[in-house]
């Protein structure tokens, strides 16, 4: 022990950690504490899960554990991990390790288990990624992952190009973890990034968005796309056309590209960096047909009928093949459909698009109502300057949705003060599909504001 920072990281070292490095190495195995934990507790941002590597094989590692009482799952085997749960809390702990090719391109063919715990280290990506950490012995760095960290350098271990070459995706986990450290990525490493990214067309669509998931989920999109968007169109090949593509309109002053990168930054500036996942992945695909949907006028004006819902179609299209889970992609497709719709500070608007919102994501419309504001309000100020009042008047509108939600807004039949049986009643019409149309046409009239949602009013409507 050493370094102050080695002291500080054994204080901060969680005991459920703590635990399972000590049965091991009374067992006689060497353990260590690995990866991300390290890397942000170095950052002074502890709370990561902690991993563990160790020299025990896999079986021995969970006969030990249990034998300390601890819980042990078998989680990845065929990989040499189990996970021990301690106080409730998973410690993945995996034997030293080194891998094989990745021929499926999403697990490695084939995995060597070694002796030497700095050999685990030379297999994994980044310097960052690639420390371990001992209460005792202290701070393992072969490849000045330190040193990387604290200037904020991305840099991969070992030759790029190799690296790039055995595992296609670390190029997009470059761009997440520059993302998030907030770093710039090593010029040798960069090089190698740009001339493997075609690789990543043979990544496993799911590895490929959780990694999208990721960077979206650090709010630095607008990074990522203005610098490493040949990274990010080789991911989704949907989003290539976006660069340099003139919109040729008095509303655009960007191209596609640069209004998107806008448009993500301001997500993150509307929200306090706590945008939803759906709004982030909105603003990442909201105008994606635009290049599709393009056409030109006598007077040369460019124009995108119908790109809001081609846009959504995209989106359904792109995040449904990345495995983004279902509600997410709904929720973001319903942005993008919508992200045009006409509102106004007005109350009857405001219930509009709540229901607009209810019909293209079930369930989800007050959420989405306040993210939608975000979206469109985003959208405005990254376009041309003269959009700038329109930004403006969006920022009232949150102000008369929140007014029009404690009111008691009614955007769903089930909203309404009165039920079928009401209709039944009251219409003397039979059970059928016929309560349904005279529901609704009365949800479109408390909606425009014609009756007020009161039992008695509606009742009065119905019999009238
Ligand atoms: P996060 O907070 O994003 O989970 P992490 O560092 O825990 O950060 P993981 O993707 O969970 O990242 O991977 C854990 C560790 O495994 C990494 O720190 C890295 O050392 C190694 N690793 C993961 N994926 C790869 C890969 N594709 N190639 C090489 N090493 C990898
Ligand atoms: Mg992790």
């Amino acid at each position: 022990m050493t370094t102050d920072i080695e002291r500080r990281l054994a204080r901060e070292l969680p005991d459920y950690a703590r635990v399972v490095l000590d049965s091991l190495e009374a067992a006689g195995y060497e353990a260590w504490v690995v990866g991300g934990w390290v890397r942000d507790a170095l950052l002074g941002r502890p709370g990561h899960d902690v991993d563990v590597t160790t020299s025990a094989p896999w079986q021995d590692t969970a006969r030990v554990l249990r034998a300390c009482g601890i819980e042990v799952h078998e989680t990845g085997t065929a990989h040499g991990t189990v996970t021990a749960v301690v106080d409730g809390r998973p410690v993945e702990t995996t034997t030293y390790r080194v891998e094989g090719a990745y021929s499926d391109r999403r697990h490695p063919d084939e995995v060597r288990f070694v002796t030497d715990v700095r050999e685990d280290l030379a297999r994994r990506d980044f310097t960052v990624n690639a420390m371990a950490f001992h209460p005792m012995r202290g701070l393992l760095d072969p490849f000045g992952g330190e040193k990387d960290l604290a200037s904020r350098v991305i840099r991969a271990v070992g030759e790029p190009r190799r690296r790039f070459e055995e595992d296609a995706l670390r190029v997009l986990r470059a761009v997440r973890f520059a993302c998030r450290l907030d770093a710039t990525i090593e010029p040798a490493t960069q090089d190698a990034l740009v001339a493997c990214a075609p690789e990543l067309s043979a990544i496993a669509q799911e590895r490929i968005g959780q990694e999208m998931d990721g960077i979206l989920a650090t709010g630095r999109a607008a990074w990522a796309l203005r610098r490493e968007f040949s990274v990010l169109a080789a991911a989704v090949p949907e989003l290539a056309e976006m660069e340099g593509f003139d919109q040729k309109s008095p509303y655009h002053a960007h191209d596609v590209l640069e209004h998107t990168a806008r448009v993500c930054a301001g997500v993150e500036e509307f929200t306090g960096g706590d945008a939803l996942p759906a709004l982030r992945w909105a603003a990442l695909l909201h105008d994606v047909a635009k290049p599709t949907c393009w056409s030109e006028d006598v007077s040369g004006r460019g124009h995108f009928f119908g790109h809001p819902e081609e846009g959504a179609r995209v989106a359904r299209r792109v995040m449904g093949r990345l495995a983004i889970p279902g509600d997410v992609t709904c929720a973001s497709s319903a942005l993008v459909l919508l992200h045009d719709f006409e509102i106004r500070a007005t109350a009857p608007s405001m219930r509009r698009m709540l229901s607009e919102l209810e019909a293209a994501a079930p369930g989800q419309a007050r959420p989405l109502a306040f993210a939608l504001l975000d979206l469109k309000r985003a959208d405005a100020v990254a376009k041309a300057p003269a959009c700038m009042g329109y930004a403006v008047e969006l920022d009232a509108m949150s102000g008369a949705l929140r007014r029009e939600l404690a009111a008691g807004a009614v955007w769903r039949v089930r909203d309404l003060a009165v039920r079928g049986a009401d209709v039944i009643r009251e219409r003397g019409i039979e059970p059928g599909p016929g309560v349904g149309m005279v529901l609704a046409q009365l949800l479109e009239a408390v909606k425009a504001g014609e009756v007020p949602n009161d039992r008695e009013a509606l009742l009065a409507w119905l019999r009238w």
